[in-house]
């Protein structure tokens, strides 16, 4: 039976249950985290930052609340660069039930450092196979899946490498590969060019963000090739109004792409890449609403229910797309 890697050891991918596929349990930025412990990450109440061991506390709530109702498993694409600590991610997991399925990979518009600027493809997708096959941070924890970014600017020099990176990575290891995309800079059809070219089954190849659009003929530009999509960024109305989201996911489970979408959040527990005032004032300012990891079981499913979306729609979504994702 094919298994999966979680934090908190192999399950059997049955056994993954409704799953949240794009949740961060903490978000922060591990070079100034570690050159300054002191800096806090902003999520509450101003003018305080989030005191050293609140972010975990704050993880453990919004974990325990989604398990509440009713998911039983995230994936974490907290990736180098997102603060990836996967000893947080077994502590919280370890608290309060939640599967944590662990990524490997780097997050990053444009910027590498002179270690991986210097380094080619090859040698970069050792690391990535070094955490699928031996573990993560020293730990026998191993990554499900392999996380690489392209944004505002385009598919450039450093993110075509790490692109190719994640895709030799995934070759040798068969662990699938979730890009974040900018459906507004038009980078997932380059993305997922880049993937076939290096040989990786689309079926392996997740576009994140693909929600963040609703023009339909650019979603099914990619579907069409045979990756799966996420909606996964419901309540950061930044990127693109909820209402709209909705339509999209309406329409698409319509034209019957159920089996290729996954539906989440893209939520941090904690952030720390605004200072809470300002983070409170972007999401007053209408940046982002219930943009929680409650918002999908709370509101999108009994929404898309009511719309008529079938039982097996949401089954395939929820829960046997990632086990399809994940093994496949
Ligand atoms: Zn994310």
């Amino acid at each position: 039976m094919a298994q999966v890697s979680t934090v908190t050891g192999m399950v059997n991918a049955q056994d993954l249950g409704t799953t949240l596929i794009h949740e961060h349990l903490r978000n922060q930025d591990e070079a100034v985290h570690n050159q300054w412990p002191s800096a806090g990450a902003a999520k509450e109440e101003p003018p305080h930052e989030v005191a050293p061991g609140e972010d975990y506390d704050i993880a453990v709530r919004e974990a325990k609340a989604v398990v509440d109702l009713g998911i039983k498993t995230i994936g974490e694409p907290t990736a180098m660069f997102l603060g990836r600590d996967v000893n947080f991610m077994k502590r919280v997991s370890e608290e309060t039930g939640l599967q944590v399925i662990p990524c490997t990979g780097i997050y990053t518009y444009d910027y590498l450092p002179q270690f991986f600027l210097n380094r080619d493809a090859d040698q970069i997708a050792e690391f990535f196979v070094e955490d699928i096959e031996q573990g993560i941070q020293g730990t026998d924890i191993k990554a499900a899946f392999i996380k690489c970014a392209a944004d505002e600017p385009g598919v450039n020099d450093n993110i075509e490498k790490l692109h190719r990176a994640a895709a030799r990575a995934s070759i040798r290891t068969g662990a699938p590969i979730m890009a974040h995309s900018r459906p507004a800079s038009n980078t997932g059809p380059r993305q997922v060019e880049i993937f076939i070219e290096e040989g990786v089954e689309p079926s392996k190849v997740q576009i994140a963000h693909t929600g963040d659009s609703d023009d339909l003929d650019y979603i099914e530009g990619l579907l069409e090739k045979g990756v799966w999509i996420g909606l996964d960024r419901y309540g950061l109305d930044i990127f693109l109004p909820y209402e709209r989201r909705q339509a999209t996911a309406k329409a698409l489970l319509e034209r019957g792409y159920a089996d290729r979408m996954f539906l989440s959040a893209d939520s941090v527990a904690t952030t720390d890449w605004f200072p809470r005032n300002v983070l409170e004032q972007l999401i007053d300012a209408g940046a982002a609403n219930d943009w929680t990891i409650r918002i999908v079981p709370e509101k999108v499913l009994p929404e898309l229910r009511e719309a008529g979306m079938t039982e097996e729609q949401e089954r395939a979504m929820m829960v046997d797309n990632s086990v399809r994702w994940l093994t496949g």
